[in-house]
């Protein structure tokens, strides 16, 4: 059950090859035969996680050698902080929570946690420390209680009850006919974008890791769902060690430190407000960013008023 941590995003490219009700991630990597790119070094040790700090030093990462991706990359996480990665599309972002989680390896450099290399420890224990609240979760065809169980499988009703509430999908469950016992999924009630991710939340506060890493959404909310999302997030990050990949820059207003990254390279860091009035790249991407939030609030308001 440990292998839960594996980000279902990651893999979602494959999930309509898989068949129903597995849940264990490393039979999905053997039942499609994917070669699964890292393996424990002999003797590797369970990860022990302290205080939950994560470095990041000098890495240096690519794909395929002949294309650097990460070209040297420093920096950390403190312990309970919330560090947000922004740049333009194709930067690195998704790469970085990757890397964090050991899918692959790094050319050089080093990407540690409580001083442990990730090289150095089982995967297992790795991706057990981590909670993942990917842009796209995918669900089972199952309950909604059995999605949100799905992050700690000894997690008791009323556990799973005040999970929900907590990430604000609890009242949305309750208004549903069946309540908790509604068939979501592909063959279920489908959930909207918003409300997937809030199931995620739920499932990642029961899963309670020390360490999270929070995927933004790339698609637009309106902004009610957005508030109610960022309320969930804030919930479950609260003194957590938080690494947030952010497509859009709606969540990372209240962040420790935001690291600008462009081609490969850390182009600025600061807060929100330093980073404002020094008005370089990260100034350009809020303002672009929201012209097209208003814009796209126009335009749902003028479709709603039809
Ligand atoms: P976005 O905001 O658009 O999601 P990102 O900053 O998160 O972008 P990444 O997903 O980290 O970007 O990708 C960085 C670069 O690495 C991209 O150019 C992408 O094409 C490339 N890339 C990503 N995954 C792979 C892969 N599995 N194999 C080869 N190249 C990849």
């Amino acid at each position: 059950l440990m292998q839960l941590a594996v980000p279902l995003n990651f893999i979602g490219f494959i999930y309509r090859e898989i068949r129903q009700g597995l849940t264990d991630i490393e039979n999905m990597f053997e039942l499609l035969d994917v070669k699964q790119e890292v393996e424990d070094r002999p003797g590797a040790k369970e990860l022990q996680v302290r205080e939950g700090a994560i470095r990041f030093d000098e890495v240096h990462f690519a794909y395929d050698p002949e294309r650097a991706i990460l070209k040297g990359i420093s920096f950390e996480v403190p312990p309970g902080k919330t560090v947000a990665i922004v740049g333009p599309s194709g930067a690195g972002k998704s790469t970085i929570s990757r890397l964090l989680f050991r899918f692959y390896d790094i050319q050089s450099g080093s990407i540690t946690i409580d001083g442990q290399d990730v090289r150095d420890v089982t995967q297992k224990s790795l991706r057990a420390a981590i909670g993942m609240v990917p842009q796209d979760t995918v669900l089972f065809n199952d309950t909604i209680a059995y999605n949100v169980r799905y992050g700690r499988f000894d997690a008791s009703e009323d556990e799973i009850r005040k999970a929900a509430e907590l990430a604000q999908i609890g009242p949305f469950i309750e208004s549903l006919p069946d309540g908790y016992r509604t068939m979501v999924g592909e063959r279920g009630l489908k959930l909207s974008g918003g409300e997937k991710q809030r199931v995620a939340i739920a499932r990642t506060i029961l899963k309670a890791p020390p360490i999270l890493i929070l995927d933004e959404a790339t698609s637009a909310l309106d902004t009610h769902t957005e508030q109610e999302i960022q309320a969930a997030l804030d919930m479950v990050s609260r003194g957590r060690t938080t690494l947030v990949i952010a497509h859009r820059l709606s969540t990372v207003i209240s962040a420790d430190e935001i690291i600008v990254l462009k081609d490969g390279r850390i182009a600025e860091r600061g807060t929100h407000r330093a980073l404002l009035d020094s008005g370089g790249l990260y100034a350009q991407m809020w303002d672009r960013q929201r012209e097209a939030t208003e814009a796209e609030e126009r335009l749902r308001i003028a479709r709603e008023t039809d």
